[in-house]
C-alpha cells in the first residue's frame, strides 16, 4: 500500500517537471529549435551571397561549406599559406601579371579558402584597400576596391527576426533582437492596416527580414526587406520594392487612412459603444477611440485633406475636423493646442502633424479622442472599405519577386512558423 503510493508521488513530480519543462519550452521569446534557428540565420558572410548560401543550404543539405581564414605573417608566402589548407596553389596565381592580385601579399592581408565538399571554390585576399578573389570555377579574378564606396568600407547583413507578442509588440519586438528604430518603421509599414496601439493581441507574431548596413563596425542604416505580421488571425505581408511596400499581389500597403492618429504609446480605451464616460458616469455611447498619451504628444492627420473645423467643441474641447475627397472626415478632439499655421480651409498631408494632445473639453485627462465618420455618422475604420492604391504592372511584379528570390526559403519557413 505504501509503496503504491510512493510510486504514485514519484509519478506526480515526474508529470509536473514534464509539464512545467513543456511550459517554458513553449513560452520563451522562441523555443530551442528556433534558438538554433536564429543563431543558424543570424550570421554573416564576407562575400555577402548569405542567403544564396543558404538556400544552397536548403536545397543540398550534405553539401558542406568550409571557409577557412589565415592572417599573413612575416615569411609567409601564398604556397605556404595554401599549404596549409591543403590546396595546391593554382598556377595563374604564382605568374605575374596586371590582373593577379594575388601575386605580392603583405603582412595582415586576410587570405580565405572556401571549399565546398573538400572541394576549392574560392580564395580570396582581403586588406584595407582591396577585395581580390579567385573563382576556382572558371579560374577567374576579380578585384573590389573597397575605398572606392567613400572612402569607408561600407558593409551589410541581412538578419532574420520573429517571435510570438506575449503582451507588447514593443517588448516583444525588442526581445527578438530589433532595434527600437526597426520596430518603427515596421509600425510604419503597417500602419495602414494595423493600430499597433491598440488591435495588437495575444499571440499575435511577426517575421522581419533586415538588412542592416555598416560602415566599419558602426550601424548606421537599416532596411525592412521584408516583413510579416499576424495580427487577430490576419496575415499582412510587405515586400520591399524601390522603397515602397507591396503585398504579395503587388498592391502598395499605402493607402487612404492611417489606421491611427498618433504614434504607438498607450491606449485607455477600445471602441465600444457601451462604454461609461468618464465625467457623466452613464453609459453612452463613445463615437470614436480614445488615445491616452502625454499631454503634448503630437497628433497627425491620418489622410490628406482640408481643415474644416478648428476651434472649440463643447465637450469636445479644442478640435480640428478634416474632410477628406466627399464622403469622409475624421476628427481630434481635446487637444492642448493647435499646430501653428492650422486653419479652416488648410490643406494637409497624411501624417503632418495638426495639432497635440490635451485635456480640454469633458475629458479626466490627456487624451485624443479620435473619430472617423462616414457621411458624417461615426464609423469604425477597419470595417470601412477602402479602394486599392495602384498595381504594380506585372513586368515590376516579376522585378519584385526575383529581388526576393534568394529569400524565398526563408519567408516560407517565416510563414509556416509565424503566421498560423
Ligand atoms: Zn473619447
Amino acid at each position: 500500500m505504501i509503496d503504491n503510493l510512493l510510486k504514485f508521488r514519484k509519478i506526480i513530480i515526474y508529470l509536473i517537471i514534464i509539464s512545467l519543462f513543456v511550459y517554458f519550452y513553449n513560452n520563451g521569446p522562441y523555443s530551442n529549435y528556433e534558438i538554433n534557428r536564429i543563431s543558424e540565420i543570424n550570421y554573416k558572410l564576407d562575400t555577402k551571397d548569405y542567403y544564396l548560401n543558404k538556400v544552397q543550404h536548403a536545397a543540398n543539405s550534405e553539401k558542406q561549406k568550409i571557409k577557412q581564414e589565415f592572417v599573413v605573417r612575416k615569411n609567409n608566402t601564398l604556397s605556404s599559406i595554401l599549404n596549409k589548407a591543403k590546396v595546391k596553389t593554382p598556377s595563374i596565381l604564382l605568374k605575374k601579371g596586371k590582373k593577379n592580385c594575388f601575386y605580392i601579399i603583405q603582412i595582415k592581408d586576410v587570405i580565405s579558402i572556401t571549399k565546398v565538399n573538400g572541394e576549392l571554390l574560392y580564395i580570396s585576399k582581403k586588406n584595407k584597400n582591396i577585395e581580390c578573389i579567385y573563382n576556382a570555377k572558371d579560374s577567374s579574378l576579380k578585384i573590389i576596391n573597397n575605398k572606392k564606396i567613400d572612402g569607408a568600407n561600407i558593409d551589410f547583413m541581412e538578419l532574420v527576426f520573429f517571435n510570438k507578442i506575449s503582451n507588447s509588440f514593443y517588448n516583444s519586438a525588442l526581445a527578438s533582437g530589433l532595434t527600437p528604430n526597426e520596430i518603427m518603421s515596421i509600425a510604419d509599414i503597417f500602419g495602414w492596416d494595423v493600430d499597433f496601439t491598440q488591435d495588437i493581441r495575444k499571440n499575435d507574431s511577426f517575421g522581419i527580414v533586415v538588412k542592416r548596413i555598416y560602415e566599419g563596425k558602426k550601424h548606421i542604416k537599416s532596411i525592412v526587406k521584408y516583413a510579416l505580421f499576424k495580427n487577430k488571425k490576419k496575415v499582412h505581408e510587405a515586400y520591399n520594392f524601390k522603397e515602397v511596400y507591396y503585398d504579395s499581389r503587388g498592391y502598395p500597403l499605402r493607402k487612404q487612412f492611417l489606421r491611427a492618429p498618433i504614434d504607438f504609446y498607450r491606449i485607455s480605451s477600445h471602441f465600444n459603444r457601451k462604454r461609461l464616460h468618464p465625467i457623466f458616469k452613464t453609459v453612452r455611447p463613445h463615437l470614436g477611440t480614445d488615445y491616452a498619451a502625454p499631454k503634448g504628444t503630437p497628433i497627425y492627420s491620418t489622410g490628406d485633406g482640408t481643415i474644416i473645423f478648428k476651434g472649440r467643441k463643447g465637450g469636445y474641447g479644442k478640435t480640428i475636423i478634416i474632410k477628406h475627397g466627399n464622403i469622409y472626415t475624421t476628427l481630434y478632439a481635446h487637444m492642448s493646442k493647435y499646430k501653428k499655421g492650422m486653419h479652416v480651409g488648410k490643406k494637409v498631408k497624411q501624417k503632418q502633424i495638426i495639432g497635440y494632445v490635451g485635456s480640454t473639453g469633458y475629458s479626466t485627462g490627456p487624451h485624443l479622442h479620435y473619430e472617423f465618420r462616414v457621411r458624417g455618422k461615426h464609423k469604425d475604420v477597419m470595417k470601412v472599405k477602402f479602394k486599392k492604391g495602384k498595381k504594380l504592372n506585372s513586368k515590376s511584379i516579376i522585378k519584385m519577386k526575383e529581388n526576393h528570390k534568394l529569400n524565398e526559403t526563408i519567408y516560407l519557413w517565416l510563414r509556416n512558423n509565424y503566421s498560423i
